[in-house]
């Protein structure tokens, strides 16, 4: 079966369609600039990438523009929409009504707008895409992938906040963790490579993009995560701040005269690695580079960077009372030998060496712990189109 798998954002929607039997992409692509003027970058496999300006006053044009491209007599990798057997849109938030993917219908709608205030930049622009696309495509079966979903086994010590209980009975405020798609793929596949049972494995994720998480989880259930309510929390990121003393907002507040919408702006969007480095970049190449240039800043970001995920790490290790396997996947996590063995050199305490060597390898599967190391290390490319494609085959 080919699944059409949508990540649609406010004004930006990413889309593959994936052949399930032989998990090939047999075309992507991206639109971009919707409600503005747009535009549309596709590419089937083994061809070209084509970028071409089209208007989009809404997302229905775009999956409008996006279906006419994968069915183009010339560009086109399916015949007609007949042969796209059924839709896996990634969701942000599910609250704690989703637990896992579900095919949509209307009551799924419904549920997923009652956590839209969960994710007021997110779910609103997620649904809109699930709209488009069953007015486009009715009678094809469409399946809700949530962010949120793998954390939900999280016990209530790690989710629940120090603050008053009667937020969470009131408003749901808690930490439910993101990139759930992701740590969950990376980890089953960690098992595999490490030849070991997912069920009796404790093992420590570390997706390292733009946006950074890391899970814990111990016989294949997600026990611990260091993004919270919003993905502002845990790591520092390339430009969001992650985990900071909160009496600091009311300090720059009054020193800045910000009101919350600047603080939050602040939070989201000049911190992290970006404001650390001086605003030199949120990008760990740029950060790499300046810093063996001798950017002081640049230097520092990259210290406190990878300082953060070793604590985090350690923390897991405690949360789970061991760890077995360790896996780094995103862009950094897959590409910046400098940022794993930065972290590594931490963790000489749980007995872990690292293969230089293997470590100067990015992108790809491999080891990078010695033969000795009592934890093994591994680079897993993560890749959450693959694994929404075959949440949605399995559920239709
Ligand atoms: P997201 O999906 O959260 O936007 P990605 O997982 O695509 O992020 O990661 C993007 C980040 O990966 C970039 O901002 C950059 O810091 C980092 N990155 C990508 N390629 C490299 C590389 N070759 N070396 C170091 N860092 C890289």
């Amino acid at each position: 079966m080919n699944v059409l798998v949508i990540n649609c954002g406010s004004s930006s929607l990413k889309f593959q369609l994936i052949n399930s039997e032989s998990e090939k992409v047999l075309a992507k692509g991206l639109c971009e600039r919707i409600g503005i003027d747009g535009s549309l970058t596709y590419q089937p496999e083994g061809g070209e990438k084509v970028k071409s300006d089209k208007a989009m006053p809404t997302h229905t044009e775009a999956i409008q523009f996006v279906i006419d491209a994968l069915t183009d007599e010339m560009t086109g990798v399916v015949k007609s929409l007949n042969e796209i057997g059924a839709v896996g849109h990634r969701v942000v938030h599910g609250g704690e009504k989703f637990a896992n993917s579900v095919v949509i219908t209307d009551e799924v709608i419904k549920a997923i707008e009652e956590c839209n205030d969960l994710a007021p930049l997110h779910n609103p622009a997620n649904l809109i895409g699930i709209r488009a696309c069953q007015k486009l495509m009715p009678g094809t079966p469409m399946v809700a992938v949530f962010d949120t979903a793998f954390h939900q086994t999280m016990p209530e010590k790690a989710y629940m906040y120090g603050l008053p209980y009667e937020y969470y009975e009131k408003y749901k405020v808690r930490r439910y963790g993101f990139h759930g798609t992701s740590h969950s793929f990376v980890s089953k596949r960690a098992a595999e490579l490490a030849g070991k049972p997912y069920e009796s494995l404790k093992t420590i994720v570390c997706h390292l993009g733009n946006g950074a998480s890391i899970c814990a989880v111990e016989n294949g259930k997600s026990v611990d995560t260091s993004m919270g309510l919003t993905p502002l929390e845990g790591l520092v990121m390339g430009t969001r701040s992650g985990d900071i003393d909160p009496a600091i907002l009311e300090f720059i507040a009054k020193k800045e005269d910000l009101d919350i919408a600047g603080l939050m702006n602040m939070l989201n969007k000049k911190s992290g690695v970006y404001g650390l480095s001086n605003y030199l970049s949120s990008d760990f190449r740029d950060l790499s580079a300046g810093a063996e240039s001798g950017n002081k800043p640049a230097e520092i970001a990259l210290d406190v960077f990878c300082y953060r995920v070793a604590k985090y790490v350690g923390a897991y290790a405690a949360a789970m009372n061991g760890v077995d396997v360790i896996a780094f996947t995103a862009g950094i996590g897959e590409n910046s030998d400098i940022v794993r063995e930065k972290v590594i050199d931490c963790l000489g305490y749980l007995g872990i060496t690292l293969d230089k060597e293997a470590n100067s390898k990015r992108g790809e599967e491999v080891l990078i712990s010695t033969p000795e190391s009592k934890v093994q290390v591994f680079i897993i490319p993560t890749n959450e189109e693959l694994a929404i494609a075959r949440e949605t085959v399995a559920l239709v």
